[in-house]
């Protein structure tokens, strides 16, 4: 470990701990001390990562989001729903926040025919069980350096990501790159639909 010092997000700084594949999903909840939002997503997550990217939410002092999809359908408000507001009605996810600490209980996509149309972005961290899938991966890598982080540190926090097994990326994953202009070249014709 030469990197070990560097943090990225305290779900993953003391190593990545696997999901459990049969894991069904389980209740969000955000910070706040009491009247807590709940949040309950019946289904395992995928694509979970951690994100360097200025809009998904950090927690305090956190270089790096962690983030990972689930469809829209397993996701519904359980409690206090009055507490969420759109963090930007004209953003293409939508981040549902809770107005009283500050947490972003999930993202929606609104728009359909967003490549991503069909799956909410959740904060797995927000929930008290284990279980849910693991990151693989850092995307938006570059972009901690949009949200204050010295140019400098980028060799430590690549090479933290390479220790703990999140292939940094400066943008998404290729797997989600391709999917995104799979979308693209069928709407346009250049692949069949
Ligand atoms: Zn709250
Ligand atoms: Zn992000």
């Amino acid at each position: 470990m030469t990197y070990e010092n560097v943090k990225i997000h305290p779900a993953v700084d003391g190593g990545v701990r696997k999901g459990d594949p049969g894991f069904g999903g389980g209740a969000l909840h955000c910070n706040c001390a009491t009247d807590r939002v709940e949040v309950r997503v019946g289904a395992q997550t995928a694509h979970n990562h951690v994100c360097g990217c200025t809009k998904c939410w950090k927690p305090q002092g956190a270089v790096f989001s962690q983030i990972a999809v689930v469809g829209r359908d397993s996701v519904e408000v359980t409690a206090h729903p009055e507490k969420l507001k759109i963090v930007n009605e004209a953003a293409p996810i939508q981040r549902h926040a809770c107005t009283g600490c500050g947490v972003h209980m999930y993202g929606r996509i609104e728009n359909t025919e967003h490549p991503f149309y069909g799956l909410d972005f959740v904060h797995t961290e927000l929930s008290d069980q284990s279980g849910w899938s693991e990151p693989q991966f850092a995307a938006f890598v570059s972009s901690v350096i949009e949200s204050g982080v010295d140019p400098s540190r980028m060799e430590g926090i690549r090479g933290r990501l390479r220790e703990l097994g999140l292939e940094p990326y400066d943008a998404l994953s290729p797997p989600l790159m391709d999917a995104i202009a799979t979308h693209v070249a069928k709407k346009s014709g250049a692949l069949p639909a």
